[in-house]
């Protein structure tokens, strides 16, 4: 489902070059969990934003459901970023919102008709648990409600993959507990391929059926979890 080849990625930083991502390969199938784990600065985010292209890869390439991203123009690339969704750690939600128009944000970017959307969203809610919150604000949920609502608006665009940037960082370890389990049910129900990156080992044993290790912008191992990571 996502190929990533020889990704190198290089900053133009204030003091000279910083290079992120020096070299990358990594082949993730369709209805995986995949954990990427590191140290902080290690290059996690910039690899996770590659793969939607929110970064763009100094060079290599990354396929996605067998299209070439890095081959794309913009408007090719605003048509395949449905497939990928994405959640992230502070949530990125409309504050001004309700969660209702939070998770039909993308719906109205691509202009789908209001009944349309209805049929979307409400299906959505339920999914997260959050039908009874529909007219409610941000400010007025938990950070697990939040970050229920961040997967709700990640998955209006029907996607293929989901791309957690350190989706439960900012969670207590019982909310995390929820959220990864929300996770887990979506990928078995929706057969959705998910990639979650994370500083947190917690997370990859609890979750993710493979894992990579990243360190200075390079994966030092990789494999199913229980093969990386021999518990005692
Ligand atoms: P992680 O997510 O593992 O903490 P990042 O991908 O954020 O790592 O960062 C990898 C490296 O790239 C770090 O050295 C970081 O300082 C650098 N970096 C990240 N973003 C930028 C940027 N926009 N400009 C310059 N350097 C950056
Ligand atoms: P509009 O087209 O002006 O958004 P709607 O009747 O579709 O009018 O929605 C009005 C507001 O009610 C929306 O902004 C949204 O917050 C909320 N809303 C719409 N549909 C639902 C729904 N099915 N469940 C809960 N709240 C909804």
């Amino acid at each position: 489902m996502i190929k990533l080849s020889h990704i190198e990625k290089t900053y133009e930083g204030p003091d000279g070059p910083v290079p992120a991502l020096k070299g990358i390969d990594l082949t993730i199938e369709k209805g995986e969990i995949y954990g990427i784990i590191g140290l902080s600065g290690a290059g996690k985010s910039t690899l996770i934003r590659c793969i939607n292209m929110l970064e763009r890869p100094t060079s290599g390439k990354v396929i996605v459901d067998g299209q070439d991203l890095t081959e794309m123009d913009a408007a090719q690339l605003r048509e395949a970023r449905k497939n990928i969704g994405m959640i992230f750690q502070h949530f990125n939600l409309l504050s001004s919102a309700t969660v209702y128009d939070n998770v039909a944000f993308p719906l109205r970017l691509a202009k789908m008709p209001e009944d349309k959307i209805r049929e979307k969203v409400e299906p959505l809610l339920a999914l997260v648990s959050l039908s009874d919150k529909a007219n409610q604000y941000p400010s007025q949920l938990s950070g697990g409600q939040k970050q229920r609502v961040g997967i709700a608006r990640a998955l209006a665009s029907e996607p293929k993959v989901l791309l957690s940037d350190e989706a439960t960082s900012a969670l207590d370890p019982q909310t995390t507990k929820a959220i990864l389990q929300l996770i887990r049910d979506i990928n078995k129900k929706l057969g959705l391929t998910v990639v979650i990156i994370t500083h947190e080992m917690q997370v990859i044993k609890d979750i993710c059926d493979k894992v990579a290790v990243i360190e200075n912008g390079v994966i030092v191992e990789q494999g199913p979890v229980l093969d990386v990571f021999v518990t005692p």
